[in-house]
Parts: C-alpha cells; structure tokens; sequence
C-alpha cells in the first residue's frame, strides 16, 4: 500500500482526523456491549472491491438490529472512497463500523445519543504469503458458532466474541484457524471466513442457517465457479465431507481465497491446495482488479 503519511487518516463521523487523535467515548456502546456493525472490504488496482454489496450487507445488519445509520448509503459509498484518497490507498484494506454511540452504563440501546461512524483504510496480511502456496492447517474446535436463532449469522455485528474463543482455542492448538461447527454437530464456517470443498467438478458451502456469514466473497466465488462450469450448492456439510473432500478452501475479504492443506492432522487432498483452489483464486484475482468503485 502507498501511505503518504505515518499516520494513517481516519474518517470519524465524516472528519479526517489523524490516528492518534481518532478517539471514541468509553460510553460509546459498542466497546462497552459490542453494540453496533461493521464490514470488512478491500480495494484492488485502486478500486473499491463490491462497495455496493458490503454497503447493502452494512444496511441490513443496522436495520436488523434496530440501529439507524446517520448518513445516507450514498454518502457513506463517498466517505468510504474519499478515505481512501486520503490515505493514498490503492490496494488494501477498509474497515467500516457504526456503533450504537453514547450511551448509559445501562444496555438500553434508545438512550445513546448518535451512531458513530468510522472508516479506517489500510493494509492488510491476513496470513502469511507461504500459507497460500503451502496451505492452511485447521482444527475444528469446540466453540460453538452462534445459533441463527439466538443472532443470526447474516448480522455482521461488532459481536464476534464466539468467534474470538473459537481462534483462542485454534491457537492454541498450534494452528491459525478453526472449523466451527453448529448446535447440530455440522460445519458452519471459518472465524472469519466461509468455507467451501470440491469434489471433481462440485463446490459445496454451508447455508446461511448452519451459521455461515453470507460472505461477499463467498457469492463472488460462487458465481465465478458457476460461470466456469462447476456445479455450486449450499448444503449441509460435516467434519467427515471435509476430511474426505477433493479440495478445501477459505473465502473472506481479508483471507481471499486460501487452500486447506489439513484439518484435525487429516491430510485434505494431495497436502496442498488443489487445481480448482488455485485456478478460482487466479479468476478472483482478475476478477477483483477489474471491477470496483473507482478512487481516483
Ligand atoms: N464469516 C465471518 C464470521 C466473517 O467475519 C467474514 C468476514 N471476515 C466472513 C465469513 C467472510 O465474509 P466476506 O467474504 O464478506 O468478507
């Protein structure tokens, strides 16, 4: 990433402040109940990467949590781009989050004052190079994803303290990522990443009710193999379909597109991410440095 300054230029409530100046309240109540939402994009070859779809996703997880963003979704396209100008951002990684704002010690959301709006564009190196050639050794672990029923997965809140228990236990376990599995004993995603295995010329992924995000990247994928001429399915998927799959691979914003050599010491495939991993990933690249919201 080009970075014109040492500091990075954060957008807070639509002011460019520096980072060390970029401060929220300690009432602000997505730090004190982790009350608010937030999404993950990236810009490729100086464009915003599904700006529209990640905006759309971002709207929905606000109106599903009752939480009414204080600027228009165009204007927050404009801010988004505008903070990556300012940052000098090509390539790289845009945070955007809306919190709940100000509020009591109490949780009672209607008594905080004023969502707050942050955009923070930077870079980003999920894992390391040689975990994308090699692949990514995962354990599936015993934290739970969030039943849809209790906070449905398609909410990207600032919640993700399952989600952080589940990477505390991979860690631990001498790995960088886990394989977290539903109520029922099935496979739901990633920490932060969707989960996808091949079979000959068939992908499958879980369905948003197992407890998958409906990752943007994952659509991606989904339409670029459909166009490619693999068969693409949302079903129920368990440990052993993983063990026993052609090819596994991660998708997220951050991640891309990441091949799962092993999972629970279960060599996936030949060891090293697959054909299709690959050429998917090849495609998701053009397809990613061709398309976007322009910043310049
Ligand atoms: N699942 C979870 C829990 C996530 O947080 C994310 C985003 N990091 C994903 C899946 C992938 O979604 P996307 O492709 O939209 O980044």
């Amino acid at each position: 990433m080009a970075r014109k300054q040492s500091e990075l230029k954060i957008l807070l409530n639509g002011t460019l402040v520096p980072e060390s100046r970029a401060k929220v309240s300690v009432f602000d109540h997505g730090l004190l109940y982790g009350d608010g939402v937030f999404e993950g994009i990236r810009a490729y070859n100086g464009k915003v990467f599904a700006l529209d779809e990640h905006l759309e996703r971002l709207f929905k997880s606000a109106k599903a949590i009752a939480l009414e963003i204080p600027i228009t979704r165009k204007k927050l396209a404009a801010d988004v781009v505008r903070t990556c100008k300012a940052n000098g951002l090509r390539d790289g990684y845009i945070r955007l989050v809306v919190t709940r704002g100000v509020g009591t010690l109490g949780l009672n959301p209607y008594l905080c004052k004023k969502p707050q709006v942050i955009i923070i564009a930077a870079a980003i190196q999920l894992y390391p190079k040689k975990c994308y050639v090699q692949g990514l050794k995962l354990v599936t672990v015993g934290t739970r994803r969030n039943a849809p029923e209790a906070l449905h997965p398609r909410i990207k809140s600032l919640n993700y303290l399952n989600n952080v228990l589940a990477k505390i236990e991979a860690i631990n376990a001498g790995v960088m990522e886990a394989i977290m599995l539903n109520n029922d004993g099935y496979v739901a995603e990633a920490t932060g990443d969707n989960v996808f295995v091949v079979n000959g010329k068939t992908l499958v992924t879980p369905p948003v009710w197992c407890g998958a995000l409906e990752g943007i990247t994952r659509g991606v994928v989904m339409d670029l193999a459909a166009r490619s001429g693999y068969s693409v399915k949302e079903d129920v998927l368990s440990r052993y379909d993983l063990y026993t799959a052609d090819e596994v691979f991660l998708t997220g914003t951050a991640a891309e597109i990441i091949g799962v050599n092993e999972l629970d010491k279960r060599k996936i495939g030949t060891g090293r991410p697959g054909r299709v991993t690959r050429a998917l990933s090849e495609e998701f690249s053009a397809y990613a440095s061709e398309t976007g919201t322009p910043i310049a």
